[in-house]
């Protein structure tokens, strides 16, 4: 496969679960892939190492950080922000700064990174953003903070959508369900609560919503835009 042959790629987020799996793919099929990576130095480093991808430190809750690094690795013909993380549990008890420390990763970093991506990104380039079927479907309590934050990638992807669409670039929400991941384990605690509202009784693979990305980011997907994909067993159905 060397569908991404000359291509450019940033990964925001690369190195373990999901976005570990979209770099891998993106580097299976011939784009030369540079990732993000805050804590899991050793993971990077190995991740390198067997896909040829350059890996970088960047903490996704450093705004400046992010737009330098953004700046760095462009002109870009495909961002794709991964990085997330999760402050679950009862709003009442949560730490306040838990609570913005998430939106500066789930929610700021996307923004400010797309934003910069397209300052050059040519014609044909993709701004893809991996969000949440929370940001569409909230089942269970102990969610609001992360919900929220998902939601809003569902605007930020409409309006930079129309910002960015009449130079020919196209902004994306993918949405995963349970994945199995350090995030989301198949077989952790939440499994049994998950599969109970789901189509499909199990949990995705990395290597699933990998897939819809890299479709995303082909040629197939140049008319898509400013939309959210689902991918999640039928949890949101
Ligand atoms: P993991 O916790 O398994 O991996 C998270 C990745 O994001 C790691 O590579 C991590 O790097 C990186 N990351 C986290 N914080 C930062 C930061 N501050 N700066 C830079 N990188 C950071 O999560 P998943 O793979 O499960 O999730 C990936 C995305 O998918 C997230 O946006 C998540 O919200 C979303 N998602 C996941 C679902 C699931 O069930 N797994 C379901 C729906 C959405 P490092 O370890 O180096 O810090």
């Amino acid at each position: 496969m060397a569908g991404f042959q000359g291509k450019s790629v940033l990964v925001l987020g690369g190195s373990r679960g999901i976005g570990a799996a979209i770099v891998r793919r993106f580097a299976t099929e011939g784009a030369a892939v540079t990732f993000t990576y805050a804590g899991s130095r050793d993971a990077a480093e190995q991740l390198a190492r067997e896909t040829g991808a350059t890996a970088a430190m960047t903490d996704s809750a450093d705004r400046d950080a992010v737009i330098a690094r953004v700046r760095e690795s462009g002109p870009l013909d495909v961002l794709v922000v991964n990085a997330g993380v999760g402050a679950f549990g009862d709003p009442l008890e949560q730490d306040p700064d838990d609570v913005d420390r998430l939106i500066r990763i789930n929610v700021n970093a996307p923004y400010h990174a797309a934003v910069e991506a397209a300052r050059r990104m040519p014609e044909g380039g993709r701004i893809i953003v991996i969000g949440s079927v929370n940001g569409d479907r909230i089942p269970f309590p102990g969610l609001s903070a992360y919900a929220m934050s998902k939601s809003a990638l569902q605007g930020m992807a409409r309006g930079l959508a129309r910002d960015f669409g009449p130079r020919g670039i196209t902004v994306n929400v993918v949405q995963p369900g349970p994945i199995d991941t350090d995030m989301n384990p198949a077989d952790g605690p939440m499994k049994d609560i998950q599969h109970a509202v789901m189509a499909l009784k199990r949990h995705g693979r990395p290597e699933d919503v990998a897939g819809l990305v890299t479709w995303l980011a082909g040629p197939e997907a140049s008319f898509v835009t400013g939309a959210m994909h689902t991918i999640d067993g039928g949890f949101g159905a």
